[in-house]
């Protein structure tokens, strides 16, 4: 029966990590893999998730097992850091923990699909994987221009693809620091988005998996607190892999707001099945030190200062980036207005190449950059070799 299955091609960025990693200039520079790195090149722990760790190490009771929710106080504890004010205390809102974001996307539209969805519209560009779980999902992807010719967001698109939606539809945005276009919303488009949503039949899904990266914890929320504000049903997608360095703990969470406390219900239980059949549960480890840190003071404010540090460095890279003049035909300016890890350059297959071949940069092959892979030692290596393959 095997034999009938047809080779597939190995994950793209994964194939280029084993590449970089194989190249043996000194000079490399890995502008591929999407994590977070310091001045120094590295993936550090966090110190306050280090902390929680030493905690459960000596406190932690038990590993039984816990239920397809996962742990719940995880799930609690970080509501009032994604939803604020928004958060009603009355049973609309209810979560469960998953393996990581991915995890949290594919429960999300797979609950849709239950539910009768048939299409999931995205922005384009997105997330790869986003594509690949909506069609192993055999929902239909509906793309729509995410980017506009301006560095801005396609207003215009979005607005289109929501006009020409139904109550089968579902629209999969990207809460802040858009992968891999790092074209963020602006608030009052988040507010048209929400009034758009508030009259329209498309179950909205929003993917939050670089809060804090971008402005802020409270101020990257804005966009999913105007949509929850104003609908009556929305899920969300949240990976705490990113903004507390845990990526491959596979921490996430799954919530659903709805207008009816007993609606939430019903929800909660079909994914709690859909939990159960896909993956049980979720691992613990993780989720339990985002808890310990969030359930404490000390810890949360350490959190938040690390949190605080590596958006800095994210920004001061792009201020740098935007005002490098010499970067020949390739316009760097509206990295300095985009936000998060990600940005997409405007260079061609064979320009990516070159800078492997001749530059040893490592960038996936549609332009995007990991923008945390450069440093201020390595920034004017990275903008000459830029403009050398743009002049070509
Ligand atoms: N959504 C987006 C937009 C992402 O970029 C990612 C991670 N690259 C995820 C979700 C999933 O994150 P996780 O590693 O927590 O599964």
């Amino acid at each position: 029966m095997l034999q009938r299955l047809e080779q597939q091609s190995p994950d793209a960025l994964l194939a280029l990590i084993k590449l970089y990693n194989a190249d043996d200039r000194p000079s490399k520079i890995d502008l591929g893999v999407g994590v977070y790195r310091t001045a120094d090149g590295a993936t550090p722990v966090f110190a306050a998730i280090k902390g929680a760790e030493r905690r459960l190490v000596d406190d932690q009771p038990s590993k039984a097992y816990l239920g397809p929710e996962g742990d719940m106080g995880f799930v609690t504890a970080l509501v009032p850091h994604i939803f604020g004010d928004t958060a009603p205390a009355d049973g609309r809102l209810d979560g469960m923990q998953t393996p990581g974001g991915t995890g949290a996307v594919r429960l999300a539209l797979a609950l849709a699909k239950r539910a009768g969805a048939r299409r999931v519209l995205m922005g384009t560009p997105s997330w790869p994987n986003h594509a690949q779980i909506v069609s192993d999902l055999e929902l239909e992807v509906v793309g729509f221009s995410h980017a506009a010719d301006n560095g801005r967001a396609d207003m215009a698109a979005l607005r289109s693809a929501l006009g020409d939606a139904d109550e089968k539809d579902v629209v999969l945005l990207h809460g802040c620091c858009h992968n891999p276009t790092g074209v963020d919303y602006t608030n009052d488009e988040w507010d048209e988005i929400a009034g758009l949503l508030a009259q329209s039949p498309v179950l909205p899904v929003i993917d939050l998996a670089y809060q804090g990266l971008g402005d802020g914890m409270e101020e990257d929320a804005y966009g999913l607190r105007a949509v929850a504000g104003r609908v009556d049903e929305v899920l969300v997608a949240y990976s705490c892999d990113k903004n507390f360095g845990l990526y491959r703990d596979r921490v996430g969470a799954f919530y659903v707001l709805t207008g009816d406390p007993a609606a939430t219900t019903r929800v909660v239980s079909n994914a709690a099945a859909l939990a159960r059949a896909n993956w049980s549960m979720p691992p613990d480890h993780g989720g339990a030190a985002v808890r310990v840190v969030l359930d404490d003071e000390a810890l949360t404010a350490q959190w938040l200062e690390e949190l605080a540090a590596m958006r800095g460095r994210i920004a001061q890279v792009r201020e740098r980036l935007a005002s490098a003049n010499h970067a020949g035909a390739v316009d760097l300016e509206p990295l300095g207005r985009q936000k998060g890890m990600f940005a997409m350059l405007p260079v061609n297959k064979e320009q990516v190449q070159m800078l492997r071949d001749d530059h040893a940069i490592y960038m996936a092959g549609s332009g995007r950059i990991n923008v945390a892979g450069l440093t201020m030692g390595n920034i004017d290596t990275f903008v000459s070799a830029l403009a050398e393959v743009a002049a070509n």
